[in-house]
């Protein structure tokens, strides 16, 4: 790999449009930058459980945080889409885009591997309930190997949840931590984090609040003021990045022209260690090597 990789995370949330990340890649990968893109999956999911008479269900932690409850039901749905329709989609655009895309779930090649929680405390009407059954956890290594073979070799690695569990259990975990993960394992020149917000807001209610860059020594009063539900896990991904030597972290905006190019070039939130230096510029195709 001559160039330190790009990571770019898109979320699954309604009213995101992946196209213009995977013109984005398109770009970066024809200039000769590797590039790991993520993808979720959500509101995708929701819509076919419904559909499938298995509505989501959603459990809240002691510490505030929103995920789904993922018993082994919702995990062939989880699978179906995520897997299935949301990867190979991706893999379909870049594809037509002359990248030459291999989606992967975390599961392959345990790209993603995990510890499964054991005991999950959700709050439910005030009250704490223990859920045991639950297949959630949290990436604790990443297959680099894999990834770094995969970019030698050209190809541009599509991931998704489910990771998997030590035991081999797939693990529904949160792709923005997996996201820090993959990058700090792969020592990304930055991690993109795309969502349909514009960035890292003061108030969440408040769309002109951005808050443009956050120094590490920032980030606890950053998490416990402003993120709330799962930015909390974006802002806590950012720490991890750059904890194992990312250069720039960016949280962005999904919904813009050119979204990752745009983000590179520092709108939205930017953590890094040193921000006099900024986002190292990225040359695109039409630009010399
Ligand atoms: P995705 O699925 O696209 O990765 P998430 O839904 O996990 O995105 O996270 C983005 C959401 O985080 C926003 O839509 C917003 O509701 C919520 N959020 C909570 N706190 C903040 C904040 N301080 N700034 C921006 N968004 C926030």
């Amino acid at each position: 790999m001559s160039h330190a990789p790009l990571i770019i995370k898109v979320g699954g949330g309604e009213g995101i449009d992946i196209t213009p990340v995977c013109h984005d890649v398109a770009e970066l990968v024809s200039a000769g930058r590797p590039v790991v893109l993520i993808h979720g999956g959500s509101h995708e999911t929701n819509i076919v459980a419904e559909k499938l008479g298995c509505p989501p269900k959603w459990i809240t932690s002691q510490s505030g945080r929103t995920s789904r409850r993922t018993d082994r039901e919702t995990m062939e749905i989880f699978q179906m889409v995520y897997c299935g329709k949301a990867n190979k989609s991706v893999v379909e655009q870049l594809q037509k885009l002359g990248v030459n895309a291999v989606g992967l779930s975390g599961m392959d090649g345990r790209v993603w591997q995990g510890e499964r929680k054991g005991a999950i405390r959700a709050v439910e009407n005030g009250r704490v309930r223990v859920i045991r059954d639950d297949l959630s956890g949290t990436v604790k290594t990443i297959n680099a190997d894999l990834l770094r073979s995969m970019l030698d070799a050209g190809l541009t690695p599509v991931l998704c949840p489910p990771a998997i569990s030590t035991e081999g259990d797939p693990i529904n975990v949160d792709a923005d931590r997996a996201a820090a993960a993959t990058a700090g394992a792969l020592r990304a020149e930055a991690l993109v984090l795309l969502s349909n917000v514009p960035g890292l807001l003061a108030d969440v209610n408040d769309a002109g609040s951005l808050i443009h860059s956050v120094a590490p020594a920032e980030l606890p009063t950053v998490l416990e003021r402003h993120a709330q539900g799962r930015m909390k896990n974006k802002v806590q991904g950012a720490g991890e990045a750059l904890d194992a030597g990312v250069g720039t972290v960016v949280i962005a905006s999904a919904n813009v022209d050119r979204p990752v190019f745009t983000a590179l070039e520092g709108h939205g939130t930017v953590f890094a260690y040193d921000h006099s230096t900024g986002v190292s510029p990225v040359r695109t195709a039409g630009e010399a090597q």
